[in-house]
């Protein structure tokens, strides 16, 4: 069962790469598939005839019947199960389920959302979703644990203790942030009929000297929590283009005031003398256009006089690094 789900893969590996190379793929360049790692992560795939459900207990051919610490009663009947050993040795039983769609009853609020670095992200409404930053809170600690790591002579025993350490301290820094971007996509899409957001550029943005920060806030994580929720209860989540200019455009009167410092949290505008949270305005603008291309969707099919595009903005905070 193992190997020919390994053949499997391997098969859609290669095949992903040599449609790439063609251009026949789209989406970012993919590499050359890498080899299997004996180290870290492992997982085994096992489709209907691999594994069975004994009770309370996980049948898995070859093994036996393992002992399972249900996170929850699965929804249906399983139709593959992933075994996952984690890096910090921990196992895992993933399953593939088929869940209903559970709507919530409809609402008429909506919100748009501007995510940053200092706070995760503010709304239309002026809330402000804090930013934790699970990763730096947790580097004192990793430091240590990393330091200690360095010093075990290699291949000894209190060397893989000390690398289970590190991988403890990666595994809960992990799980906290999963943790947040749940709690909070479920609240906003609770709370609201629709949720629009930027679509960033995460990947560049990555590549910079923000490259920890970005990776620490999750913004990814967090849009692709609120897709999934939004589809689950029958919401709508709409992603507007990066290139709008939304902080630079007044959401009171729709004057564009042009660009600003990063530096100006506050300001004025000249036409109509609205007094601007920058971060809120482009919440607002963000729900503005979010709305604007949701209808336009539903109707004509013809894209909208959107503001002019401007490429004098980086599209996140970046003072808040
Ligand atoms: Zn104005």
């Amino acid at each position: 069962m193992a190997l020919v789900q390994a053949c499997q893969d391997a098969r859609r590996a290669y095949r992903n790469w040599f449609d790439s190379l063609q251009g026949r793929r789209r989406g970012p360049r993919i590499r050359h598939p890498k080899l299997r790692r004996k180290r870290g992560r492992q997982s085994i795939r096992l489709t209907r005839n691999g594994f069975a459900l004994h009770g309370e207990r996980l049948y898995v051919t070859k093994v036996g019947d393992i002992k399972v610490a249900w996170s929850r009663a699965l929804p249906s009947v399983p139709s593959s199960v992933t075994v996952i050993r984690d890096s910090d040795g921990r196992y895992y039983a993933s399953f593939v389920v088929q869940r209903q769609a559970t709507p919530l009853p409809a609402c008429d609020r909506e919100v748009g959302v501007d995510l940053g670095l200092a706070s995760l992200a503010v709304t239309s409404d002026g809330e402000v979703i804090a930013n934790p930053r699970f990763y730096r809170a947790a580097q004192r600690r990793l430091r240590r644990a990393q330091r200690v790591l360095s010093r075990r002579k290699k291949g000894s025993a209190n060397r893989a203790k000390a690398r289970h350490r590190v991988a403890v301290v990666h595994r809960k820094v992990r799980e906290a942030r999963l943790d947040y971007a749940h709690k909070t996509a479920l609240r906003l899409v609770r709370d609201n009929q629709a949720v629009y957001a930027e679509d960033l550029a995460v990947s560049g943005l990555a590549r910079t000297r923000l490259a920890k920060s970005v990776a620490d806030v999750g913004w990814s994580l967090l849009l692709r929590c609120i897709q999934e929720k939004a589809a689950r209860y029958g919401r709508t989540f709409g992603k507007i283009g990066r290139f709008e200019p939304t902080s630079q455009v007044c959401s009171a009167c729709g004057v564009k005031d042009g660009p600003k410092p990063l530096g100006i949290r506050v300001w004025t505008c000249a036409a109509c003398g609205t007094v601007h949270d920058r971060d809120v305005n482009a919440a607002r603008n963000i729900l503005a256009l979010g709305r604007r291309e949701r209808l336009n969707a539903c109707g004509t099919g013809v894209r909208p006089p959107l503001t002019v595009a401007a490429g004098a903005e980086a599209g996140t905070h970046q003072s808040a690094a």
